[in-house]
C-alpha cells in the first residue's frame, strides 16, 4: 500500500480565513502536517519565528531561492514568500497530508511540478464578507488592506485553475468538508499504485497455483 503522503494547497483572499480552517483541521484530525513557509515580511504582533512562518531577510530569501531550496516562490504585496522543500519532503515520506497555504502564483507552480498535488480555493460566501473581515481583523492599515484587496482582484482570475472550490461560511462545515475531500482523493486509482499492483501480483500467483 502506498503510504505516501499527498500535496494539499489552500489558497483563499486574505481575510478569509484559511488560517482558522487549516488550524482547525489539524486540531481535529490527524495525520495532517503544515509546512512553514519563509518570508521577507516583519511578523505581526503574537506571530513565532518557525511556528507561522521563518521570518527571513531578502538576501537569505534570495540565497535559498538560487540554491534550489525552495518548491516554490512568490512575491505579495512587495514581500517575498516560498516553501521550503527538504521539510515538505521528510512528512510525505512519513506518511503525512502536507498542507501549503500559499498564495496563488505558488499554487500554480506547485501543480506544474507536482501535479498529483491537491489545489483548494477557499472562498468567502459574498465579497462583501470579505471586505467587512479583512477590515475587523485590525492588523493591517488601510493601505494594506486596500492593496489585499486589489490582489483578490487578482487572484480571483486564477480560481478556476484549481481543482476544489470550499465555501467558508461556517468554519467546522468547510473543515470537515475539506477532509472528506482528502479522504476521497486518497482512494484515487492514481494513488494505490502500489496496493493495486500488489494485488495483481498475487491475483495472477493463485491462478497459476501457488498459495
Ligand atoms: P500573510 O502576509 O497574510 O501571512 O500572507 C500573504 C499571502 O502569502 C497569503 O495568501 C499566504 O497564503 C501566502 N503565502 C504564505 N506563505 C507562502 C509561501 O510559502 N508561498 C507562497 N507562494 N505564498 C505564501
Amino acid at each position: 500500500m502506498n503510504k505516501r503522503g499527498l500535496i494539499l494547497v489552500i489558497s483563499g483572499f486574505s481575510g478569509v480565513g484559511k488560517g482558522t480552517v487549516v488550524r482547525r483541521l489539524m486540531e481535529a484530525h490527524e495525520n495532517y502536517a503544515l509546512s512553514v513557509s519563509v518570508t521577507t515580511r516583519p511578523p505581526r504582533e503574537g506571530e513565532v519565528h518557525g511556528k507561522d512562518y521563518f521570518f527571513i531577510s531578502e538576501e537569505e530569501f534570495s540565497s535559498m531561492e538560487a540554491e534550489g531550496r525552495l518548491m516554490e516562490w512568490a512575491g505579495y504585496v512587495g514581500r517575498h514568500y516560498g516553501t521550503p522543500r527538504d521539510y515538505v519532503f521528510k512528512k510525505l515520506e512519513e506518511g503525512k497530508d502536507m498542507i501549503l497555504e500559499i498564495e496563488v502564483q505558488g499554487a500554480l507552480q506547485i501543480k506544474e511540478k507536482y501535479p498529483e498535488a491537491i489545489l483548494v480555493f477557499v472562498a468567502p460566501p459574498s465579497a462583501a464578507t470579505l471586505k467587512e473581515r479583512l477590515l475587523k481583523r485590525g492588523t493591517e492599515s488601510a493601505e494594506q488592506v486596500e492593496k489585499r484587496l486589489f490582489r483578490a482582484v487578482e487572484e480571483s482570475e486564477a480560481m478556476e485553475s484549481y481543482d476544489y472550490l470550499l465555501v467558508n461560511d461556517d468554519l467546522e462545515t468547510c473543515m470537515e468538508e475539506l477532509h472528506r475531500l482528502m479522504q476521497c482523493e486518497h482512494r484515487k486509482m492514481r494513488v494505490s499504485r502500489e496496493l493495486i499492483r500488489e494485488i495483481k501480483t498475487d491475483l495472477k500467483r493463485f491462478v497459476e497455483g501457488e498459495s
